[in-house]
């Protein structure tokens, strides 16, 4: 079901979600693993991909990534998840800076349900998945069959389509 309100979810079946989590600041290995755990608290995380150590995208002149995909599910709306993740990006020391900057922390919601959302605060799918190797490796590695909702392509197809290949993404260990 398509839908393009942001209403609660509530009385509704918890959705699959997929979250892009991002560190490359401080202890990096240990920014995710606290991610997943203040996560947990509040969703179910059903499965984590391995974690990657990636070339970061935009401004090479900043330190290496590690970055995971996560499927969760849950019954918030998706801005109640947006502040939710935004508060753990917070409190494992995000200071707001511009896009592209070195941070401890980025949870970016990649798929939220089937749901196609766009207003001034989110963008769901979010924009830049089918361009993104530190994306489409991990979210393949767990979901390689999963649809985009707007180009109706799986997750191993747009991988496969990547232009600039997978180069500078190297698996470091297994998720669970
Ligand atoms: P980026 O990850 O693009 O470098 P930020 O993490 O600083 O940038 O996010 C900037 C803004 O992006 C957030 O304030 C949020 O409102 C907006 N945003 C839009 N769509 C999404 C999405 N799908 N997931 C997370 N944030 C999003
Ligand atoms: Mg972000």
């Amino acid at each position: 079901m398509k839908r393009t309100s942001s209403s609660r979810q509530a009385d509704y079946k918890p959705v699959n979600v997929y979250l892009g989590l991002g560190s490359n600041l401080g202890d990096r290995q240990h920014n995710l693993n606290m991610a997943l755990e203040l996560l947990a608290q509040r969703v179910k995380v059903v499965k984590v991909s391995s974690t990657y150590d990636t070339e970061p995208v935009g401004n090479p002149d900043q330190p290496r990534f590690l970055n995971l995909v996560a499927r969760i599910q849950t019954r918030l709306a998706p801005l109640e998840l947006l502040t939710l993740t935004q508060g753990i990006e917070l409190m494992l020391g995000r200071i707001r800076d511009k896009p592209n900057a070195p941070r401890s922390l980025d949870i970016d919601i990649l798929f939220y349900g089937d749901q196609v959302i766009k207003n001034r605060k989110l963008t769901i799918p979010h924009p830049r998945i089918e361009e993104r190797a530190f994306v489409l490796v991990p979210l393949a590695e767990i979901a390689p069959k999963l649809i985009h909702p707007v180009s109706g392509k799986s997750a191993e197809k747009l991988l496969a389509a990547l232009k600039q290949g997978v180069q500078g993404v190297f698996k470091l260990s297994n998720g669970g």
